[in-house]
């Protein structure tokens, strides 16, 4: 077992299920103490759940207070929580548009604001937003899902830049289509589960869904030392959509 987080303090949003669920073990696996903030705060020990609502300031700043006075300190945050949507431009109304930035991108500022303090104080601070191959694929029928996490990527890129100077590395993760209880809801929906979820594979080019955990280490590679001198970028993990610069359409 790795101790590279002993004695370190990460808070992770979403991380009651799928990649948020698998990045918090990952990161506890690798010695941190883990909090997770969630909508849905069940979570088996050795992981600490804390109610939280990304979308509520005040849900936000009791939880990330909570945080540190339970454990003391918080040196990495894992900005995970996040919704998809799905449609052309046209197919969702204003309202929706808002709901989902309020969740993406405005939960990301509203977590990292709060927990600024406390990461300011650490040796070892770092920031892993979860972005998605969206941000710069150009996905069909997923426009407003793509512009929040087009706004996540320049969020990314703009954090990493303000607070660089002072010991905080911001860096996201962009997964492709991952197996996660998210993707089972949208296949469990569809009029053929078993063949959608056949052709899902298929268009991947290793030609099989990416794995919550594969994201995971991602996420904790980015959290902690071995990428001391990495700032600011975005950490591909889809099977080789954007390294084979695929288009899906
Ligand atoms: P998931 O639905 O399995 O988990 C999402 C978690 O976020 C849940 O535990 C949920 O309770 C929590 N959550 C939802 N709203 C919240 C809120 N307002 N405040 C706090 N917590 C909230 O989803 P997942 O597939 O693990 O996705 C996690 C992240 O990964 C999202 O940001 C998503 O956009 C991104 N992502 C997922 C995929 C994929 O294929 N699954 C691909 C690329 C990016």
């Amino acid at each position: 077992m790795s101790d590279d987080f002993d004695g370190l303090v990460a808070v992770v949003t979403g991380g009651a299920s799928g990649i948020g669920l698998a990045a918090a073990r990952e990161l506890s696996r690798r010695g941190a103490q883990v909090a997770v903030l969630d909508v849905r705060p069940e979570v088996a020990d050795p992981l600490t759940g804390f109610a939280c609502d990304v979308t509520d300031d005040s849900s936000v700043r009791t939880a990330v207070a909570g945080v540190a006075d339970r454990f003391g300190r918080i040196d990495v945050v894992v900005n995970n929580a996040g919704i998809g949507a799905q449609g052309t431009v046209a197919d969702n109304a204003d309202a929706e548009w808002l709901r989902v930035f309020d969740l993406n991108v405005v939960g990301i500022a509203r977590v990292t604001r709060a927990a600024l303090p406390y990461l300011r104080r650490s040796p070892s601070a770092a920031i892993v937003n979860t972005c998605s191959i969206a941000a710069t694929a150009g996905l069909p029928q997923r426009a407003l899902y793509s512009a929040s996490k087009g706004a996540v990527l320049a969020l990314t890129r703009a954090m990493a830049a303000d607070h660089i100077r002072e010991g905080i590395r911001v860096n996201c993760v962009n997964p492709g289509t991952v197996d996660t209880p998210w993707i089972e809801r949208l296949l469990a929906a569809a009029p053929d589960p078993d063949g959608e979820r056949a052709a899902l594979r298929a268009r991947q080019p290793h030609g099989r869904l990416v794995t919550a955990e594969e994201v995971a280490a991602a996420v904790a590679y980015l959290a902690g030392p071995a990428s001391g001198s990495t700032v600011g970028v975005e950490l591909p993990v889809d099977g080789g959509m954007a390294g084979l610069r695929l288009r899906p359409v």
